[in-house]
């Protein structure tokens, strides 16, 4: 067994496909370990994405991360982290497959619906920002 670290972005949550994404994890076959609803501030936005800091498109995804609700998870299944990322589907969802999370709900390459951990290593760190208490 793998544990991930998803976000179901703001963008989502305000379109109100949050319980239809939830849904899509979990028939996927992923158990939910830990979930949150939280309003990022733009510390905590930054400090999650601090790989990114130098990126031109870093200022502009704090905000986004910070402007509305997002829902926060810890997943557990085997072959966690690339499983999940299978099922969101590319970064662009305009190059996202077909059935992909992100093909059919992600507006742009910003607001595009959802995160998962790309690594063993990215997964730790994520987890332990937002769920300390949870055990990797
Ligand atoms: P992923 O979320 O697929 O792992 P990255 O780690 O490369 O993608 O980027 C993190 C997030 O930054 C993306 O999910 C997206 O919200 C945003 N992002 C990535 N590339 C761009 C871009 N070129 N312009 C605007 N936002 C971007
Ligand atoms: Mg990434």
């Amino acid at each position: 067994m793998e544990k991930t670290f998803s976000i179901i972005k703001p963008d989502a949550v305000k379109a109100g496909n949050a319980g239809a994404i939830l849904s899509r994890i979990e028939k996927a076959g992923f158990r939910i370990v830990g979930l949150r609803m939280r309003h990022l501030t733009t510390r905590e936005a930054q400090g999650f994405y601090h790989v990114h800091k130098a990126r031109p498109f870093f200022g502009e995804l704090v905000n986004f991360m910070s402007s509305g609700p997002c829902i926060t998870m810890v997943l557990e299944r085997e072959n966690a982290i690339l499983g999940l990322r299978d099922l969101m589907g590319a970064t662009n969802p305009a190059n996202a497959a077909a059935g992909t999370i992100r093909k059919d709900f992600a507006a742009s390459i910003e607001a595009n619906a959802i995160h998962g951990s790309d690594a063993p290593e990215t997964a730790a760190f994520e987890i332990s920002y937002f769920f300390p208490g949870i055990e990797l």
